[in-house]
């Protein structure tokens, strides 16, 4: 399957929730589907698996 198929099929009534919380995303600070809160709280959590493994 190709990739441009994968995002058609993606339901774009979502797009705009925060897949975390369910607030709406479109403040344009998150990514990811998330809203700008819970990708604040995903990046700093992935900054603390990166200083652990350093
Ligand atoms: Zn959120």
């Amino acid at each position: 399957m190709q990739a441009k198929e994968l995002v058609n099929q993606l339901p774009k009534d979502e797009a705009d929730m925060c897949s975390e919380c369910g607030q709406p995303a479109d403040n344009g600070e998150g990514w990811d589907g998330l809203c700008g809160s819970c990708a604040d709280r995903v990046e700093n959590e992935l900054e603390d698996r990166r200083s652990c493994s350093a």
